[in-house]
């Protein structure tokens, strides 16, 4: 394989553009799963001549720099996720209370999307702590795989040059 060029052309080899959709309502598209590196609090980590969180990194090359002392909240609770729509520069108050409030919301859901309950049997927990359906789970190993040997040959999402005016989504 030729050597990485560009911290970009490494970040993209590193995001999986097919990730899980997103349950949140009013988040658009599969989230864009981080494959490299992570945290112990789950963020993606990125090598661009420091350590950086791979969200926020995937924030400042589409968006822009992100203003001091606000944090980078996920829309979509992924904290794996990189896709930049998904992001929103926040304070450090409005990520907590974004998280608190999903919370709660999940602990009332008695059923997977799919329908499945989560009983003891079906349940068992992400790293995050958040419930996992097992027969979906099942059934997404099996996507996956095919899905898989798809996105070997489809083209990574472009990024957008810094010469356009970035988009930005109201904190
Ligand atoms: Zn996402
Ligand atoms: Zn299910």
């Amino acid at each position: 394989m030729a050597p990485p060029r560009s911290p970009a052309d490494r970040f993209r080899t590193k995001v999986d553009t097919s990730g899980p959709i997103s349950l949140v309502r009013g988040v658009l598209g599969p989230c864009h799963q981080w494959t490299g590196s992570t945290n112990a609090g789950g963020y993606g980590t990125f090598w661009a001549g420091r350590t950086v969180k791979a969200h926020r990194f995937a924030y400042e090359r589409v968006l822009g720099p992100i203003p001091d002392g606000l944090d980078v909240d996920h829309l979509c609770r992924n904290r794996a996720c990189v896709r930049p729509s998904h992001l929103r520069a926040v304070t450090h108050r409005e990520n907590i209370l974004a998280s608190a409030n999903h919370v709660a919301r999940r602990a009332r859901v008695t059923a997977c999307p799919a329908g499945h309950a989560y009983d003891e049997a079906n349940t068992y927990r992400a790293p995050n702590g958040t419930r996992k359906c097992r027969a979906c789970k099942r059934d997404r190993t099996r996507a996956l795989r095919a899905e898989q040997r798809d996105a070997q040959l489809a083209p990574v999402e472009p990024i957008r040059p810094r010469t356009t005016t970035p988009e930005r989504t109201a904190a």
